[in-house]
């Protein structure tokens, strides 16, 4: 188990029902966006809002608590979030920008911290990252294939999807699952060579793997990131457990929340070396070594 660099993992649970009532898991990041506008540590924050089209996320520039609940919930499907980051800077002149994105997300907004090409002055704005767990992520085409073909659900009927316990769920109208190995050939390629499951270079990260429905597994990672939190449990906006509360039965092959965790994220950066040498071996482009 490495999980990355981080202070405390946590279980969290937002008390807020108005939150809990759209968030997709334990409304960790709703919750601490909201208050982070609230308490002024940020002015702005760059979440995947929706669109016109069901479940197409939107990037978007939120600025008010609604417009952060507005956006609450997984979307399965890319959204170019970092997109937003210039604009929010210089149209929208915010100073003090929280960024919620996929490891992959948190990544580029770090590089463009030590490397600021084409973006001076911009991730100095960045007063905080707030990076989600992610295994895989879909094409817009390949997720609707996997709903409307697979599930046989249309689309616009769904009102939550997830991923877990080795399936793919949508709910709505109709509740479906299906096994998760039905959806692997629609994950978007470039997944394949991603080693970061738990979001390792953001302020805070944040999953549902590891701790039951409704619940979040939370890492604090900086000291910016664990004061933020700090603040807000004490501040009462969570129900927090230690993570040795989800131990398993003496005889289970996995004993904890974290374990689970843990093997799931071996496999990702295996599986992301496989891929990594295959390119490799082709000659092809490949991401930086020290990842693996
Ligand atoms: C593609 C994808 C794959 C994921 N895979 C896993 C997984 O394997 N295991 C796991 O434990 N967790 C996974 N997650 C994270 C999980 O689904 C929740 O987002 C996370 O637990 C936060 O829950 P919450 O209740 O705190 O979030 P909420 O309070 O509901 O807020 C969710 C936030 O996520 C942002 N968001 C939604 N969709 C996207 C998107 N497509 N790209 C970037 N940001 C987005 C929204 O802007 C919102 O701010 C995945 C998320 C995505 C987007
Ligand atoms: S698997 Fe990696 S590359 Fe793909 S969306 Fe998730 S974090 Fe990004």
């Amino acid at each position: 188990m490495s999980f990355g660099t981080y202070k405390e993992v946590m279980a969290l649970k937002a008390k807020d029902g108005k939150i809990g009532g759209v968030a997709q898991d334990g409304g960790v990041v709703t919750t601490l966006l909201c208050y982070a506008l609230e308490k002024g540590v940020i002015d702005g924050a760059l979440v995947a809002g929706k669109s016109e089209t069901p479940w197409m996320p939107k990037p978007t520039i939120a600025t008010t608590k609604e417009e952060i609940i507005a956006a609450a919930g997984t979307k399965y499907t890319i959204s170019p979030v970092v997109s937003t980051i210039k604009d929010a800077a210089r149209e929208y002149g915010l100073e003090k920008i929280a960024v919620v994105g996929t490891p992959c997300q948190i990544y580029a907004v770090q590089k463009m911290r030590l490397y600021g090409v084409g973006a001076r002055h911009i991730p100095d704005k960045v007063a905080m990252t707030v990076g989600i767990f992610c295994t895989e992520n879909f094409s817009y085409a390949g997720l609707r294939t996997v709903i409307e073909d697979h599930c046989k659900v249309p689309i616009e009927s769904v009102t939550k999807m997830e991923i877990g316990k080795g399936k793919f769920w949508v709910k709505g109208a109709k509740d479906v699952s299906i096994p998760i190995k039905e959806t692997h050939k629609y994950e978007q390629d470039g997944c394949h060579v991603c080693s970061d499951l738990t979001a390792e270079f953001a302020d805070i990260s944040t999953g549902s793997i590891g701790t039951p429905d409704g619940w979040s597994t939370t890492f604090a990672r900086s000291t910016r990131g664990k004061d933020l939190l700090s603040k807000a449990i004490a501040d009462g906006l969570f129900e927090k457990k230690s993570m040795d509360e989800f131990k398993s039965a003496p005889d289970a092959k996995i004993k904890s929340g974290l374990d689970l965790l843990g093997n799931l994220e071996k496999g990702k950066k295996d599986k992301a070396k496989k891929h990594f040498d295959e390119r490799k071996a082709l000659g092809l482009f490949v991401t930086p070594e020290i990842l693996y």
